[in-house]
């Protein structure tokens, strides 16, 4: 993209919103507000789609893609298919994931052309309560919008040096299949990682410090998923704490407190991703935070009036889903209008590893401890009676979380695809429905769908494929 594009005239001129960053939060408030007809400028240092298209979500969900086009190619044979899986051309892997990246890139730069946005390329620094500082040049706005994201975690004394010890950035970027990887961390980065890499032939064990893989997730859901890891021969150390790294003839030794030493040749640093806001000038024009997140209210203002902020910089989920409708919040609430604040347990949440895990509301140990354990009700729907899930061979379950009497507060799922059945459970979920008003709506037959809406007709107490 040119320096700065501009539909905006007259220099020194005040924006109505400076939008600093250009992730999916910063670019979703800066596409709204311009719809809305307020003068915007964006500020990127990098590409405009931020960690989402470029590092995050678009590329590692093309190598799952690519890892599972290999388990399909390694086990045709189950279908009756005589497949064999040659092997991973790892620069055409990259190569097919760079052009869905860049076919996206070039939409969003279109986009952000055609709404009439002022695009500032360049490093920014707040400057004032209202304006931004980008080579000496200040944009001035009625409204700033911080948006600047996160970066890659790391742990006390363990370097990551780019070459061995590598981030979800440099993993990204590798030219190879490396033989073994150690990947610190069993969330949803790790997991899916860990899940690519398996997919592509390597030796993979997981290092978590907490009991579970996907600790957030429903208990049931995390259990399964460390089932089907172990199935696909991912190992994993739970509750297993990191001590420390050293470097070999062949890669690393990765070192954890109960005396265990695990070689490989790479070791991922998978422990999460703190706020990008050191250095930025948030403090000095007197903005809240809280171990460098940026604090909001329910709406995104932060303390100071003419500041709010979106994204992995805020303490909400580090989802670009999350970003996309924070921007478009802070925007509608700048241009006059009154939205809802998000109910953050009414958003989707995916883990695209083989098996996916997907949910949305309450788990059901945070339903019993919001409505009290006798106050809740579950189903468990096993995938074995989906005749979808039986032709793609893959097992998991649908489990449904309900208070008694009321409506369903939590959809938990585990199997292949599951994560497109998540936009029904959302529904469900924010739309307060009973399990008896799903359960009178009819599913498509044969589909993973059907499985949703078997599980709520359990919970309605009728149920026709599962024993109730
Ligand atoms: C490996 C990985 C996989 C992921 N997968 C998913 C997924 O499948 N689904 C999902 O929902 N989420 C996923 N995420 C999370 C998702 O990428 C983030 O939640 C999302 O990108 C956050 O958007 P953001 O706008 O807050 O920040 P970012 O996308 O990080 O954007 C911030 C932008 O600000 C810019 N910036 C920072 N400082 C400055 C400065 N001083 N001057 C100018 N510009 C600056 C940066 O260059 C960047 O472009 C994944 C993340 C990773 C790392």
């Amino acid at each position: 993209m040119a320096e700065v594009q501009s539909a905006f005239e007259g220099a020194g001129a005040v924006f109505d919103m400076v939008v600093f960053g250009g992730g999916s939060g910063g670019y979703a408030a800066a596409l709204r507000g311009a719809q809305l007809g307020l003068s915007v400028a964006l500020v990127e240092k990098d590409k405009v789609g931020g960690t989402c298209l470029h590092r995050g979500c678009i590329p590692t969900k093309a190598l799952l893609h690519a890892g599972e086009v290999a388990d399909t190619a390694r086990e045709g044979e189950q279908f009756g298919v005589q497949t064999t899986l040659a092997g991973i051309d790892m620069a055409g892997v990259n190569r097919y994931k760079e052009g869905v990246v860049s076919r996206l890139y070039k939409g969003l730069q279109g986009l952000v052309r055609s709404r009439g946005i002022t695009y500032v390329e360049g490093t920014g620094r707040l400057v004032s309560p209202t304006a931004v500082e980008v080579a000496g040049t200040r944009y001035e706005g009625r409204h700033v919008v911080l948006a600047t994201g996160s970066v890659p975690r790391s742990l006390p004394g363990l370097t990551i040096d780019g070459v061995r010890v590598i981030d979800s950035d440099h993993a990204l970027a590798l030219d190879r299949v490396p033989t073994s990887v150690v990947v610190l961390g069993g969330g949803v980065i790790g997991c899916e990682f860990a899940s690519i890499w398996r997919s592509f032939g390597a030796d993979v064990t997981i290092v978590e410090a907490l009991p579970h893989l996907v600790a957030a997730e429903d208990e049931a859901s995390s259990a399964m998923l460390e089932r089907a890891f172990r199935r696909r021969g991912i190992a994993f150390h739970l509750g297993a704490r990191f001590s420390g790294v050293e470097t070999t003839d062949e890669g690393v030794r990765v070192l954890l407190e109960n005396g265990a030493g695990l070689d490989a040749e790479l070791l991922l640093v998978a422990v999460g991703r703190g706020p990008a806001s050191a250095g930025l000038g948030y403090e000095e024009a007197g903005v809240a935070m809280d171990r460098g997140y940026v604090l909001v209210d329910g709406v995104c203002q932060t303390n100071v009036p003419t500041i709010s902020a979106v994204g992995d910089l805020i303490p909400t989920l580090q989802l670009a889903h999350v970003g996309f409708g924070e921007g478009i919040m802070v925007a509608e609430r700048l241009a006059g209008l009154d939205p809802h604040p998000i109910d953050y347990d009414g958003v989707p949440r995916v883990t695209y590893s083989n098996p996916e895990v997907a949910s949305v509301g309450l788990t059901e140990t945070g339903a019993a401890s919001r409505y009290g354990a006798d106050r809740v009700e579950t189903v468990v729907y096993d995938l074995a009676g989906n005749g979808k899930s039986q032709i793609l061979k893959t097992s998991g379950f649908v489990k449904l979380v309900r208070e008694k009497d009321g409506p369903v507060v939590g959809i938990h799922m585990v199997g292949a695809r599951v994560g497109e059945l998540v936009a029904e459970a959302q529904l469900i979920y924010n739309w307060e429905a009973y399990p008896s008003d799903v359960a009178s709506l009819i599913h498509a037959h044969p589909t993973q769908t059907e499985a949703v809406g078997e599980a709520h007709l359990a919970l309605a107490g009728k149920p026709l494929h599962s024993h109730g």
